[in-house]
């Protein structure tokens, strides 16, 4: 690859794209340009829109498991390409290589085991009188648009249940992370008929123009609560179908019957891997205060002992934050810390290269109302705060417009069941983390999301029902 590598194309009815003007790529270990993404012309969302509408006509007609089969053979085709995509992203998205592998490798997977999904049929009477089925219809061209956090999979997400369905598809991916997605989009017209999956790259702007096209029948989106709304306001126009994935402030409790030698490095980890960027990452840790000091200590030096660097360099546990306008919020959210007297303990020292680096921060036991607790920072400050009592640390957790996930560490399963059974988060975890399945519904409760990914719930988000009643 050359040090500015401009040969990224859009993919628009099985061929490459190329635009006029270009948006710059940055490496965000080093704040430095490394490449250039088309810009998508109106003229070109047009296109890929119509190219889309075309195929649909024909892939909706094409049996699911002739579907399922070329879906299964994308996931090789990433897999193929595992090494080459790895690099890339980290590169372009920051995360050290074996995260970066394994967001990948993870992405092929995805879709091979959504392959296997069928979407069920209903039969409600089968008499001499008549016969009444219902079956789950495709619902036309999705418009997809996905985050920076992860780039690969959360597109694969939304590719593989919509495609699966009968869908066909128009996919931006993020500004600051559309390398990955781009590249897949090229390799893939290999695999799916011309204009079934159409990938194109610009900044914002584009999102709205696409929120807005009448072509769309339905839009997936991933990324902040704050966009997901303005998603939800350009739909209502013509009534597009929405799923949409959002933000979280998730909370984690951890009880005084844990075993801290057994869950410290895996409660650090499920705070700061991707460095924080993480929708489902714990952002509160709620602490009994029992073994308050000792768990805080126990994070601070793992804190310490991490190595917090380029991503391309061996070694690196955690990478930088991922963009620039990223980096200036969770420095504001510290600044913020500081300024109303927060106690911060920092963790090993960062890079001073122009890169995107901030040292792991916790934050000991600030107020409730602290912006850093209330505001979701998406990057590595983790606010810890002491807990007495069991009834008033769920009622903290609970108590936020969002609602993604959980987790409780305990000694006792049965207590850990009972109090997930208290959240009010789509998704609890018990004495694990960030464990996240194709087959099991993934969905936003609150001002996190609206609707499902992932499971049989997830493929019907793309489907209509339709009921069939014939007179015998
Ligand atoms: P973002 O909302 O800024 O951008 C997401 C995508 O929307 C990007 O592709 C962007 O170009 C596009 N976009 C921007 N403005 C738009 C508009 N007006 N209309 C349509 N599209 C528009 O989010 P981000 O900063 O990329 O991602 C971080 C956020 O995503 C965090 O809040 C995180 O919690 C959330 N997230 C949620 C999930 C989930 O599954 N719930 C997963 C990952 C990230």
């Amino acid at each position: 690859m050359t040090a500015f590598d401009r040969d990224y194309r859009m993919t628009i009815d099985g061929k490459l794209a190329t635009t006029g003007t270009q948006i710059e790529v940055i490496n965000p270990a080093t704040g430095k340009v490394f490449a250039a993404a088309p810009d998508c012309s109106p003229e070109q969302l047009n296109d890929a829109v119509d190219a889309a509408r075309t195929a649909f006509r024909s892939w909706k007609k094409v049996p699911i498991d002739e579907r399922a089969a070329l879906l299964d053979k994308a996931g090789d085709v990433i897999l193929q390409h595992l090494e080459e995509l790895t690099r890339l992203f980290t590169q372009e998205q920051g995360r050290p290589t074996e995260g970066a592998r394994g967001e990948i490798a993870l992405a092929g997977n995805w879709l091979k085991i959504i392959s296997k999904v069928r979407p069920p049929v209903h039969v409600s009477e089968d008499s001499a009188e008549q016969f009444i089925e219902t079956r789950y219809v495709p619902l036309g061209v999705v418009c997809a648009i996905a985050p920076w956090n992860f780039p690969v999979n959360l597109a694969i997400w939304k590719i593989a249940p919509a495609l699966l369905a009968g869908n066909t598809m128009v996919l931006k991916p993020s500004p600051f992370t559309p390398l990955c997605m781009l590249k897949i989009g090229e390799l893939l017209q290999d695999v799916f008929p011309p204009g079934v999956l159409n990938v194109i790259s610009g900044n914002d702007s584009l999102g709205p123009k696409m929120t807005s096209h009448p072509g769309f029948a339905k839009i997936s989106f991933t990324g902040s609560t704050a966009t997901g709304k303005k998603v939800m306001e350009s739909a209502a126009k013509d009534l597009k179908r929405v799923t949409l994935e959002l933000g979280g402030n998730d909370a984690a409790i951890v009880l005084p019957d844990v075993d801290i030698d057994a869950v410290a490095e895996k409660i650090f980890f499920g705070a700061f891997f991707n460095t924080a960027q993480i929708c489902v990452a714990t952002k509160r840790l709620y602490v009994h205060e029992d073994i308050y000091d000792q768990l805080r200590d126990r994070l601070a030096a793992i804190a310490r002992a991490v190595k917090v660097g380029d991503g391309a360099e061996q070694g690196t546990v955690l990478g930088p934050i991922q963009n620039e306008r990223q980096y200036t919020r969770v420095m504001e959210l510290l600044e913020d810390a500081r300024h109303n007297g927060l106690t911060l303990i920092e963790g090993a020292e960062v890079p001073g290269n122009g890169g995107y680096f901030i040292p792991v921060t916790l934050v000991d036991n600030p107020p409730e109302s602290a912006r850093v607790v209330q505001e979701e920072a998406f990057g590595p400050i983790l606010p810890l705060l002491k807990f007495s009592d069991i009834d008033d640390v769920i009622a903290r957790a609970n108590d936020s417009e969002y609602g993604l996930a959980g987790a409780i560490w305990t000694g006792n399963p049965q207590r850990g069941l009972d109090i997930a059974r208290q959240l009010e988060t789509g998704t609890v975890w018990i004495n694990q983390n960030l464990n996240l399945r194709p087959d099991t519904p993934f969905a936003g409760h609150k001002q996190s999301g609206f609707g499902v990914e992932n499971g049989m719930e997830g493929l019907l988000e793309f489907m209509v029902p339709q009921s069939v009643y014939l007179a015998r």
